[in-house]
């Protein structure tokens, strides 16, 4: 049976970055003041599993309210603020809104309901990063199981031995993993089976040139065998269009996210989103 998407599924969002924003002068006093007074807040974009056609989880990906500019997108700032060492403060302030904001989700998606963050990997060079992580999930009553930590590989080489050791003390305390944007990092293969990864991410520039080469249809189809083979569920993000959908159900990818599904958008809007995609599904 054809995947189908309820209407309204694939429609056009509005939030979509307006490029007069994306070169904006910004002070490393702003990036101070933004963290003191929090001016950080996480749209949610949908995962579905590809199979059932089911809200599966969230990925919360961070927007910085500036005061004057608007919404400022992550590729605009986090990279400022890993090198001005601001990176773990705002790691800490995600994480506790995404935890925050998972109750309201779970009341509307489902009690199952995973959510996804990224973290930055140089917040996993600490020894006590599993620690923290594991008692702020605890206080706020999720199951760790439904946490999942992602993590671009490209930053997995440096300091990999204690990596590795975060990442499994992470895994022991039941949070899952993530790794995010598969395919662009650099000789990952010969790393990938000792990640205890629980999920992998196949990098939107695969998924979309799936339409034009045959070569990145062999390179989706391939990670897809790989991640089951190495036991992990295997996502598909920046999904755009049905036949994308299609080629990712056909070869057996698990999960879906992008734009095809829904746009990342902020908590209220995410919370009706899902209301009507449920309501959708069920009326048919
Ligand atoms: P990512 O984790 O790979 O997130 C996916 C990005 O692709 C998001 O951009 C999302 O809006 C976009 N996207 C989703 N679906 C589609 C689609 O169908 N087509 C296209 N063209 N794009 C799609 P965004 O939100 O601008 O985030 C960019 C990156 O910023 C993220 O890439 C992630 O690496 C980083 N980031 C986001 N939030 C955080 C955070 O809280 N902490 C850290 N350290 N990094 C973050
Ligand atoms: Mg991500
Ligand atoms: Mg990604
Ligand atoms: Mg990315």
């Amino acid at each position: 049976k054809k995947q189908t998407l309820p209407d309204g599924a694939a429609k056009i969002h509005t939030h979509t970055r307006a490029s007069a924003q994306a070169k904006i002068a910004m002070t490393d006093v702003e990036l101070q003041n933004a963290i003191l007074n929090q001016e950080f807040i996480l749209y949610y974009q949908p995962q579905i599993d590809i199979k059932s056609g089911a809200v599966k989880g969230v990925e919360g990906l961070v927007r910085w309210q500036h005061p004057k500019h608007g919404i400022v997108f992550p590729d605009d700032f986090i990279p400022r603020m890993e090198q001005i060492g601001l990176i773990d403060p705002l790691g800490w302030i995600v994480l506790m809104r995404g935890l925050t904001d998972l109750k309201q989700l779970m009341e509307k998606g489902g009690s199952n309901l995973r959510l996804s963050l990224n973290v930055s990997v140089s917040s996993l060079h600490d020894l006590r990063f599993p620690d923290k992580m594991a008692a702020l999930i605890r206080e706020s009553g999720v199951k760790s199981n439904q946490v999942i930590l992602e993590i671009t590989e490209s930053g997995l080489i440096k300091e990999l031995a204690r990596t590795l050791d975060v990442l499994t003390r992470l895994r022991l305390k039941g949070v899952q993993l993530s790794i995010d944007d598969f395919g662009t990092g650099y000789s990952m293969m010969q790393q990938l089976n000792h990640i205890p990864a629980t999920e992998l991410k196949i990098d939107k520039s695969f998924v979309q040139n799936m339409s034009e080469t045959d070569r990145d249809r062999v390179m989706v189809a391939k990670t897809i065998e790989i991640g089951h083979e190495l036991g992990m569920k295997v996502v598909a993000e920046g999904v755009e269009t049905a036949t994308q959908l299609e080629f990712l159900r056909l070869n057996g990818c698990d999960i879906a996210q992008g734009y095809y599904v829904s746009k990342p958008l902020p908590l209220p809007e995410f919370l009706d989103w899902v209301e009507k995609y449920r309501a959708g599904r069920e009326s048919e």
